[in-house]
């Protein structure tokens, strides 16, 4: 695979449950030799995340950094909790509407699974605020990963590859075979994707080595992967405005 420049999912101590100031992560990010890295948190609504009024002041950081000749481009967003089965997320659209970046995910305890969430993943990728679709290879909530994936293709929002979800201690719920499915139909489908480390310490950002073996195993083609060119990822992004 071309090189990895950019890492979209990465939290910060504001989550509650993660151990790296945003400075600290910019620091991995240049030493990475990353173009692009985006900050995202929890919403307020998991447990011990950083409540409203941190989204709104998100405006106040820089997006552009320099050191040396190297610009690192910073995003900053959320992780939102999708919340109900109308799909909404739990930061109001006012703010979700200042953020550069918006992934959607199923968190327990926020949302319990219905068995089937064909339907209330659809009305999350309809969302026009959503950008990406966090870690969909969660076994406790299914889903059809053919309307899914022409849906994701048909809205482009686009497919998360969570490297964290690849670790040993979730394989023996089968993270990885309903993600090889999912990515199966991607390649059918020229549907986008992006690796992500979901890190929640610094030294992890950039770490995607278990989802760049899934892709090599699939032979999941390189344009579709959107961490190797952060000017195709961005006109990705700006597709769904
Ligand atoms: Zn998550
Ligand atoms: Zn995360």
């Amino acid at each position: 695979m071309t090189k990895i420049l950019l890492d979209t999912h990465v939290h910060t101590i504001s989550s509650g449950h993660a151990y790296s100031t945003i400075l600290e992560c910019i620091d991995q990010a240049f030493l990475k030799k990353l173009d692009l890295i985006a900050i995202t948190d929890h919403g307020p609504l998991l447990s011990g995340s950083t409540k409203i009024h941190h989204f709104g002041n998100l405006k106040s950081l820089p997006r552009k950094i320099k050191r040396e000749n190297k610009i690192l481009e910073v995003l900053y967003g959320v992780e939102a909790n999708i919340i109900n089965y109308s799909a909404d997320l739990d930061l109001p659209n006012g703010i979700l509407d200042q953020l550069d970046i918006i992934i959607a995910s199923l968190h327990h305890p926020c949302i319990r699974s219905k068995g089937d969430n064909t339907d209330l993943i659809i009305s999350v990728l309809e969302n026009k605020r959503v950008n990406i679709l966090g870690h969909p290879n969660d076994l406790q909530y299914l889903f059809d990963i053919k309307k899914v994936v022409d849906k994701a293709k048909e809205t482009d929002t686009i497919i998360e590859i969570n490297n964290s979800t690849l670790k040993q201690s979730n394989l023996r719920f089968g993270a990885r075979d309903i993600l090889k499915e999912i990515l199966l139909e991607c390649k059918k489908k020229s549907c986008y994707v992006i690796l992500s480390s979901d890190a929640h310490f610094a030294l992890d950002i950039a770490e995607l080595d278990l989802a760049i073996d899934l892709l090599k195993e699939i032979k999941f083609p390189d344009d579709l992967v959107l961490n190797t060119s952060t000017e195709l990822f961005k006109n990705v992004l700006n597709l769904k405005k």
